[in-house]
């Protein structure tokens, strides 16, 4: 059987765009799960588009989102070069080839005669007034260095048929498509050649590609026919969408891989999530790794309708990575939000940390989730209040001069030392621990809710700010 070889084939825009990297990512998995090879392409034939350092930003991203191209501009490979701009020859010769074999024309037509024929309606198509031109007169004007272009010869009538693997049978209507360029006149190949070009001698078996080429693939099945070469099978997926009329688009800062990484989303949790637009493993286990991936996916899974880009499931599945990592992990990816907090070169943030870990669903909440530690001050008297615990300020008044009393005699000021040195006085006292400890925590961070209990959080602070701040309360509540 052939060899499964997919391609990633991406123009150097500057940017990742989610769709793209959903593109790459079932391009890759569809050939691991098959032994294949997975290979990168750069499409850089419009050169007006060309963005500097737009090509390390496409190596970069695939790194990160793990997709390890076995073929590449970087890596090398028997198929190169990878780079459309380096294989100008190449396009030149199979264009040529293609004149020959009937599938393409040179024509000459100049732009005012092009305009001509769109005057009366945008959409015209090309008239194929070339097409009829001698071979002599051809020769003649290429020499006599007239500028030219080479166009598609799509036939009058027919319909052109292929079975795509995730829509099934899609037909067009020759008499719908345009004899479109296939060679510019600067030489430059267009999408609508080079794709054919590359894909045949890269011997890619599987096309994985954007909905918008389904309608266009009828074209490039004609030069494949022209050639006499062996058409690839086309995988088209589905568009995704913003909401129920949007694209997910650059334009709304809502479509780029690296905006979501700096926002705090790890990069195997949007791997993760971006495999799910448009594609439903069959034992509905959401949470998947890229091995998982290759194991489980399927084509009968791959819906044909748009999906939508959901930022709120994205967040609760990069929760869920957070949470599984280990501390080390977590806090090598977080250490860059925790120094932007406030609390940074106050408190030990490897300790904040570990509570936090599972407390956040992406990095950037971090910097709010604890600013406030670093800002102490009054706070509403009422936060004592606990109906469980049976607390409220009052309590509070009697308890703190115990808690102080008992915090001052302790030196390891671990949670597990003081957990149990604390938890020992509220026995001795004859005092319920949660009682106890519901004081504590308040009293030390004004606040209904903190990611560690009162012990946890009177590690991070350590003794001396835990003492005053204990004091400062005891003084507030006697003093309102
Ligand atoms: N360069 C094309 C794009 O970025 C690739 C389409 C294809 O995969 O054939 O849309």
């Amino acid at each position: 059987m052939k060899k499964v070889r997919t391609r990633f084939a991406p123009s150097p825009t500057g940017f990742m765009h989610l769709g793209g990297m959903r593109t790459a990512l079932y391009a890759y998995i569809y050939a691991k799960a098959r032994g294949g090879d997975f290979i990168l392409r750069i499409e850089d034939t419009d050169r007006e588009r060309y963005v500097d350092g737009a090509v390390e930003v496409i190596y970069q991203t695939l790194k990160d989102g793990g997709l390890i191209y076995d073929e590449g501009p970087d890596v090398g490979g028997s198929f190169g070069p990878y780079v459309q701009s380096e294989r100008m020859e190449i396009y030149k010769k199979y264009a040529e080839l293609l004149v020959e074999k009937g599938g393409a024309y040179y024509c000459f037509c100049d732009k005012a005669r092009l305009e001509e024929l769109k005057k009366d309606d945008e959409n015209a198509k090309y008239d194929k007034h070339c097409l009829n031109l001698s071979k002599e007169e051809v020769e003649m004007r290429i020499k006599r260095g007239d500028s030219y272009v080479i166009r598609q010869n799509i036939p009058e009538h027919g319909v052109g048929t292929y079975t795509d693997l995730v829509f099934g049978e899609i037909s067009v209507d020759y008499s719908d498509l345009d004899d479109n360029v296939l060679i510019k006149s600067d030489g430059m190949p267009t999408y609508n050649f080079a794709n054919v070009v590359d894909d045949h001698l890269m011997e890619i078996s599987h096309v994985i590609r954007g909905v918008e080429y389904l309608s266009s693939t009828p074209k490039y099945n004609l030069m494949y026919d022209a050639f006499g070469w062996e058409r690839p099978e086309y995988i088209h997926l589905p568009v995704i969408m913003k909401d129920a009329t949007r694209k997910l688009s650059k334009r709304y800062g809502d479509a780029n891989f690296d905006d979501f990484i700096a926002k705090g989303f790890t990069a195997p949790a949007i791997m993760n999530y971006i495999a799910l637009l448009g594609w439903c493993p069959k034992d509905n286990v959401e949470k998947m790794n890229l091995d998982d991936m290759i194991e489980k996916f399927s084509l009968d899974g791959v819906s044909k309708s748009p999906s939508i880009f959901d930022e709120t499931k994205l967040r609760w599945l990069n929760g869920e990575y957070l949470k599984a990592m280990d501390d080390e992990e977590f806090f090598a990816l977080a250490k860059p939000f925790f120094e932007k907090s406030k609390v940074y070169g106050k408190f030990d943030i490897k300790k904040l940390a570990k509570l936090l870990k599972s407390r956040v669903e992406i990095l950037s909440e971090i910097p709010e989730k604890i600013d406030w530690l670093a800002e102490f001050n009054s706070y509403d008297k009422e936060l004592f209040f606990n109906k469980k615990n049976k607390t409220n300020s009052e309590v509070a008044i009697s308890l703190l001069p115990e808690i102080i009393e008992s915090v001052k005699g302790i030196s390891d000021f671990t949670n597990a030392t003081l957990f149990e040195k604390l938890s020992e006085k509220a026995t001795a006292l004859g005092v319920k621990t949660g009682a106890f400890f519901w004081v504590m925590r308040i009293a030390i961070t004004g606040q209904a809710v903190t990611p560690g209990g009162a012990t946890e959080m009177a590690e991070i602070l350590q003794k001396e700010e835990t003492l005053r701040r204990l004091q400062f309360s005891l003084d507030m509540l006697k003093n309102s």
